[in-house]
């Protein structure tokens, strides 16, 4: 059913999921599905015959257009290919369509390309609920005849045009979905905070918010819909609400929130310099995430013993070429330099999933994250994959780095990565260009098949880093980034729960030590199980950090190692997460909010 949007100065609260903590209060720039969204304006009455005929204008250059594409195409490749221009002239000319759109300029009293925006967004909207992969494409195609009609709009604009829709002002961004790449490309200075319709507490899109401090909730139903650009929004990255022309005294209430919440988060700036140790005084190396260079300050700020998870993809695709060997020295070397005398890790490139791929593929790939990804993509540009492991090497002389492959599956990828790394160390020792021997290696633990081979794979590195974010979806078959399936996204799933303690323990028995640096470890209901099962680095966000550290600081490990083996007697998922979260709750309930 067509949806309207809330009119302007209504209080709604809008609900999803939390993904990135903060609270922000700005207008709303609205991003839509496929779609640019233009801008809405108030016209005046006697504008309307004017919005109509720039309308109709629109339709018919659009016309000419498909008219002449479809002449061409049926040229080249007949007329079976031609045939989709037919059914995108029928689209465009829709007659009921053309009614809706004049009547919407007539009663709403808004421009143009808007009024055709939103009734093109009421029929998309109604054809995907539907769930029909045929119909979702005929949404496909409404769209791109849709944006081809909004480019047609004459884009000289009565003077009402509201100034604030201007995206250089700061704005929170409300969108159908944001990609890796979106979220990256960002302008930070300007944009506060966002809100999704898609997206999960797991995608890289939330990984990334958090990283850059960015509140976001993603998962709000119908939110492109529901919420126009320019409407003051208060964004609550803690309990995933919209609040759309929040009342005064919402305004004040949530004011007082972020003063708690800050001063809260000052007092734990005194944990800086003390041991991440329990109260029996065992130790726990807690480290940082990292996704970009510029995030060393906070790295410092919140006291964390290291770097446990650099993700280069970020910064080695973010910006169109890859950065050479040279440019990349200088970012790991800066790294190394930044946290000694503390451990860097270095995580090669893991391109593909739902990030960006390292090169454009010939076509897309049907399963992305059971495809051309992490270690498999590095070890196939052999060159590319070189000229990373040759900068972490000539960068290893300035502080203790450490490099890590992702996305490993089985023992045969850890000995030809290696392989790769000694001919690296070969070529620099010709070339007379020093660096560290000893240069600590190690593997992502990621995949179920690196899990149940742990012992083999012991005996060829220096250190293990359980990924649970990919670690979860491929144990349990659920794709990290689809809420359809969330519900089954359990880190806590007795069969991810005994994966990590299978890790742990090769590691132990081969001497050599297991971090993790999935989102699970950031999970404070969830310390005193990661804390018992002999994890003995915590690599987590640097907003989380100063929490993890002071929750450890309150556990006992004896108490950790008991409930841990009940735990692993469990036989769902809930009850260990229910036995851990007690434990958590007993003694820190004042850090969970
Ligand atoms: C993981 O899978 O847990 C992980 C840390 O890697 P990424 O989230 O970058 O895939
Ligand atoms: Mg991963």
């Amino acid at each position: 059913m067509p949806m309207a949007l809330y009119s302007s100065n209504e209080e709604i609260i809008l609900s999803g999921t939390a993904v990135s903590p903060g609270l922000v209060f700005a207008p709303v720039h609205v991003i839509g599905r496929g779609m640019i969204a233009p801008d809405v304006y108030e016209i005046k009455e006697y504008y309307v015959s004017n919005e109509i005929d720039r309308f109709k204008a629109a339709v018919e250059v659009t016309k000419h257009q498909l008219s002449d594409i479809q002449k061409k195409i049926e040229a080249i490749s007949g007329e079976q290919e031609a045939l989709i221009f037919e059914a995108h002239l029928m689209i465009l000319q829709d007659k009921s369509l053309h009614t809706k759109v004049i009547n919407g300029i007539e009663q709403r009293l808004q421009n143009a390309e808007f009024v055709y925006y939103a009734v093109i967004q009421t029929y998309t909207e109604a054809i995907r609920r539907m769930n029909d992969p045929y119909l979702s494409e005929r949404a496909v195609d409404i769209e791109d005849v849709a944006q081809r009609v909004l480019r047609n709009f004459i884009s000289a604009e009565p003077e009402q045009k509201a100034e604030e829709t201007n995206p250089e002002h700061k704005h929170i961004i409300v969108a159908y979905d944001l990609t890796p790449s979106d979220t990256v490309l960002m302008d930070r200075s300007q944009t506060l905070g966002f809100a999704t319709e898609q997206g999960s507490v797991n995608s890289h899109t939330a990984i990334l918010a958090r990283s850059l401090g960015i509140p976001a909730i993603v998962g709000i139903p119908d939110a492109v819909m529901k919420v126009r650009s320019l409407t003051h929004i208060i964004l609550d990255g803690y309990s995933g609400k919209v609040i759309l022309n929040p009342k005064p005294e919402t305004i004040k209430k949530y004011r007082k929130v972020q003063r708690n919440k800050r001063e809260r988060e000052d007092g734990l700036e005194e944990l800086k310099e003390s041991k991440t140790q329990t109260v029996d005084n065992h130790r726990i190396v807690l480290s940082a995430n990292i996704e970009f260079d510029h995030e060393l300050p906070l790295v410092e700020r919140a006291g964390a013993e290291g770097i446990g998870l650099f993700r280069t993809e970020f910064y080695l695709l973010g910006g169109g070429e890859i950065p050479d060997e040279n440019r990349q020295t200088k970012v790991y070397s800066d790294v190394a330099a930044g946290v000694q005398p503390h451990l860097a890790i270095i995580r090669t490139l893991d391109a593909g999933g739902d990030k960006l791929p390292a090169e454009p593929l010939p076509e897309p790939e049907p399963n992305p994250f059971l495809g051309w990804r992490g270690i498999r993509v590095s070890l196939a540009r052999k060159g590319m994959f070189k000229d990373q492991l040759r900068a972490i090497l000539r960068a290893s002389v300035h502080g203790r780095l450490g490099v890590m492959f992702p996305l490993v599956s089985g023992l045969k990828e850890v000995i030809q990565a290696k392989d790769v790394l000694k001919e690296c160390m070969d070529e620099l020792h010709k070339e007379d260009i020093p660096f560290n021997e000893k240069l600590e290696v190690g593997v992502m633990i990621e995949v179920p098949s690196a899990a149940i081979m742990a012992d083999s794979l012991a005996k060829e590195v220096d250190f293990f880093s359980i990924g649970t974010n990919d670690l979860i979806q491929y144990t349990v078959a659920v794709d990290r980034v689809n809420k359809n399936v969330s519900s089954l996204y359990k880190p806590t799933n007795p069969a991810v729960i005994r994966l990590i303690q299978m890790t742990v323990d090769a590691s132990h028995d081969n001497g050599i030590w297991t971090g993790m640096c999935g989102e699970m470890a950031s999970d404070l209901n969830l310390t005193p199980l990661l804390v018992g099962l002999g994890v003995d680095e915590l690599s987590v966000g640097t907003h989380q950090l100063p929490k993890i550290k002071k929750a450890i600081r309150s556990l006992t490990h004896s108490d950790c190692q008991a409930m841990s083996k009940e735990a692993l007697k469990a036989r769902y998922s809930h009850e260990i997460y229910e036995l851990s979260q007690g434990m958590a709750h007993d003694s820190y309930h004042f850090l969970i909010d």
